[in-house]
């Protein structure tokens, strides 16, 4: 521990945003880095807990009081060796995670937790200006071949571990470049695409070779997997999109958001796409979803010039803060308030879609109504919202089971997601495992890194019998 009263002496201060008129402007990243003197007294503020409770909300077990104590000490190349550790893409949880940490760290009984992810951000960023982050190829090779479908976090995660493990890792991926969501779900505005292009070349000097365009089951036989490698990690996401049938779901203007934000993430990318534009230039949008994804759309639907735009959660709206005393160290029911929704959007809380309405066949009016807390309609709340354009951002049901895992014929678990358990990630096929959305269903980056990371270990002890690999 750095400073023993440092907790005392320091206020916590995070990261701001550039103003919402100036970040409108273009895709950009708009948060501001801390100054360096001020992420030391930020990190001289943990305490070092004897029991770190940050630990245990962390998905990877960043080791965080450790990094906090060589920040302060001004010891970042150590810092970032030993965040490195335990995660294999800082620079995207530093950007894009929920923080399960900070709700967990001690001080935020106090709602002044450590700035945990902005310290996090802040090691990773300086190693790369640095030049300390290297490909760490392997000594050895085994001579084993690992194919891995999809190149999300997971299976980025999963590959590289492998590859420094001295497999020959191919990663299968269906589209044009890496990254799964965090390429073509996350807003450049929250996470730039050269960062993960940065990672993707690190890889390749590991050993990964990327296969692009190669849809898995579709393209290329889930058979020729099998038959060519030594062991297959099925990590393509949960991407089956949550729908709304109900009348007039038909409409024209009617978009489940993946089908909206890739579309912009390619402009942004200067990658072709062919499919009709979708874009919410002058119109009234409609953000059906009140999760992160319904966010996403409502900044990209910002940035592109809507004239208005509401999002509709059918939950109540939960409490400004959280009840501490019952919920931590746990992630908490609380508001959540994104930077998306500072940039110009109204919420509705209770409200249930009954039908959508329209004229030559486009979408003109939502015909809503309140619901009460068991989501039952309240008589006579009925209202109108006018709409040219309807973001369906409600989440996703599971996997897509048609193509690879239909012809792989693997089993699935109650909720339609491959079935794997968490200490072994094998499937019911053999010498196949699953890992990230496509095993746990819809969840979030650093828990995608966690069982990439994991499937890599129960790879490597599958194909060598013992592995070195972290658990
Ligand atoms: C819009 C949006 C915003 C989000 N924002 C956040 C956020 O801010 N923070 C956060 O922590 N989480 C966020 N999430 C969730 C997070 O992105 C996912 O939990 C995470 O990316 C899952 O990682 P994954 O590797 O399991 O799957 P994915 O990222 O979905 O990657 C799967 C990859 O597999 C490929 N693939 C699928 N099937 C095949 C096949 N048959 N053949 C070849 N390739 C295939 C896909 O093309 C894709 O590249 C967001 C999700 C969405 C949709
Ligand atoms: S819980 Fe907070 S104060 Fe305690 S060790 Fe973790 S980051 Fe430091």
């Amino acid at each position: 521990m750095g400073k023993v009263t440092g907790f005392l002496e320091f206020e916590r201060t995070d990261r701001k945003y550039a103003p919402v008129e100036e970040r409108l402007r273009n895709y950009n990243e708009f948060v501001i880095p801390l100054p360096e003197s001020d992420l030391k007294q930020q990190a001289a503020r943990c305490m070092n807990c004897g029991i770190p409770f940050c630990h245990t909300g962390c998905p990877v077990n960043n080791q965080i009081p450790d990094w906090n104590d060589l920040v302060y000490l001004d010891d970042w190349k150590t810092a970032s060796a030993n965040l490195h550790s335990t995660n294999n893409f800082p620079e995207f949880t530093g950007r894009v995670c929920p923080a399960p940490c900070e709700e967990a760290c001690t001080l935020n009984l106090e709602d002044t937790p450590v700035t945990i992810k902005t310290i996090e951000c802040a090691i990773v960023d300086k190693a790369f200006e640095n030049g300390w982050v290297k490909p760490d190829v392997p000594a050895k090779k085994t001579g084993r071949k690992v194919a891995v479908v999809g190149s999300g976090p997971a299976g980025l995660a999963a590959a590289e571990q492998l590859a420094r493990a001295g497999h020959d890792v191919h990663v299968f991926e269906k589209f044009a470049k890496a990254g799964g969501l965090l390429r073509y779900g996350i807003p450049d505005f929250k996470l730039e695409k050269h960062l993960i292009d940065r990672r993707v070349s690190l890889m390749e000097s590991e050993g990964v070779t990327f296969h692009y365009g190669a849809h898995v089951g579709v393209t290329v036989k889930a058979k020729e997997l099998l038959d060519g490698f030594d062991a297959v990690v099925l990590a393509g996401g949960a991407e089956k999109p949550r729908d709304l049938p109900i009348p007039g779901r038909e409409l024209d203007g009617i978009h489940f958001a993946m089908d909206f934000l890739p579309q912009q993430n390619r402009r942004v990318g200067k990658e072709a796409f062919d499919a009709t534009d979708i874009l919410a230039t002058g119109k009234k949008v409609v953000v059906i979803g009140g999760g992160d994804t319904g966010s996403d759309c409502i900044g990209t639907s910002a940035r592109q010039g809507a004239t208005a735009i509401v999002q509709l959660e059918i939950l109540p709206m939960p409490p400004e803060k959280a009840d501490k005393l019952t919920t931590w160290p746990n992630w908490p029911l609380k508001l959540r308030t994104s930077s998306s929704h500072h940039e110009g959007a109204s919420r509705e809380f209770s409200v249930l879609t009954e039908k959508f309405s329209g004229e030559n066949g486009k979408v003109k009016t939502l015909h809503c109504v309140r619901v009460d807390d068991r989501m039952k309609p309240i008589p006579g709340s009925q209202f109108e919202i006018e709409a040219d354009l309807v973001l369906l951002a409600m989440g996703f049901v599971h996997p897509v089971k048609e193509g690879m895992l239909a012809e792989l014929g693997v089993a699935l678990d109650p909720r339609g997601n491959v079935k794997a358990d968490t200490e072994a990630y094998r499937t019911s096929i053999d010498k196949v495992f699953a890992a990230g959305d496509m095993r746990r269903g819809q969840s979030l980056v650093v828990w995608a890194i966690r069982e990439g990371r994991q499937a890599a270990r129960a790879v490597d002890e599958f194909l060598m019998g013992v592995s070195a690999l972290p658990r």
